[in-house]
């Protein structure tokens, strides 16, 4: 178990034991708060959290350390994402911005990984690049970030857990066990997300978006529970599958819609509802102005596209 360290640790850096710096990661020895109970790590509730759900969680608590994950997205959270965010950020953005604001103060560290892509040959929104130097320049200062590439591209996400893990000073041998608990549960995680309203029969709708927009709470889980009152079953695009679909776009979240749709037989669906939001550049792109002729004829694209203030 990762323990944060005792007050006479500090002590002994403060009087410039290098030793102790050598071996301890940088997170130990600036620490300020020494006791005997587990690291805690705060972990916010958008964008890495949905893209590879329960991963991060069940990765460090194997390791040790006890993970806390902001609330649900409230009307509060968009309140204080107005306050607190830039403007021109996406909704998601700012919601990210609120429940990173949420964890600072009650957490020893915050993760905040690098995302830059999540299927090899893809790139993730450019968005996401910045997060780890924005929360350190701005609502997470004076609190450790703790950060890592996630670049998919370039190495497997294996291979970046490991990567953290040493970051975290944590040996390979423990670290792989929790690889395997993580992955494991990010399996199970994604099987549970695809279908929200089990009701069989028609209409049965395949509802799209990014998946932190359509797990979302605030955003899309109003909309869920109206499609639910109407008796209409609704199933959510699954982004478990991380094999690159065939596509020429190179945008990640895009690149597997896309795909679904391409691939959908017209039995599968009366439909297909995206959840758009506010200023993503992506979405417009595949809105259902861009998406070609006779596909949108054929599936019946509804667009919903939402405000922060609404
Ligand atoms: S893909 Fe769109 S919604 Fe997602 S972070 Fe980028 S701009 Fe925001």
């Amino acid at each position: 178990m990762i323990k944060r360290l005792h007050k006479s640790v500090g002590v002994y850096i403060d009087m410039g034991n290098q030793f102790l710096k050598n071996i301890l990661p940088e997170w130990m020895w600036k620490s300020e708060h020494y006791s005997g109970s587990p690291l805690r790590i705060g972990i916010p509730r958008m964008f890495f959290y949905y893209i590879y759900p329960n991963l991060w969680e069940t990765f460090f608590s194997e390791l040790g350390m006890e993970p806390v994950v902001s609330g649900p997205s409230t009307k509060k959270t968009v309140e204080k994402a107005s306050q607190i965010s830039e403007t021109e950020h996406c909704l998601p953005n700012k919601l990210f911005d609120a429940h990173l604001a949420e964890l600072v103060g009650k957490v020893d560290m915050v993760f905040v990984p690098r995302v830059l892509s999540t299927i090899k040959n893809h790139l993730s929104c450019p968005k996401f690049g910045p997060l780890p130097d924005a929360a350190r320049a701005d609502i997470a200062r004076g609190t450790e970030v703790l950060s890592i590439d996630i670049d998919e591209t370039r190495r497997p996400l294996s291979k970046t857990l490991l990567l953290l893990g040493k970051k975290l000073n944590i040996q390979k041998s423990k670290t792989l066990p929790a690889i395997k608990s993580a992955f494991s549960a990010m399996e199970s995680a994604n099987k549970k997300m695809v279908m929200l309203n089990k009701k069989k029969g028609k209409p049965r709708f395949l509802l799209i978006g990014h998946p932190y927009i359509i797990h979302d709470n605030f955003i899309a889980g109003p909309i869920l529970s109206k499609l639910e009152n109407m008796g209409v079953a609704v199933e959510l695009i699954s982004f478990a599958d991380d094999t690159p679909a065939t596509s020429y776009i190179l945008w990640g979240t895009a690149n597997k819609i896309y795909h679904k749709l391409n691939t959908l037989s017209r039995e599968d669906y009366e439909g297909v509802i995206q959840i758009t939001v506010f200023n993503c550049g992506c979405d417009s792109e595949l809105s259902r102005d861009n998406i070609p002729r006779e596909e949108k004829e054929i599936w019946g694209t509804v667009t919903t596209r939402l405000y922060a203030s609404e």
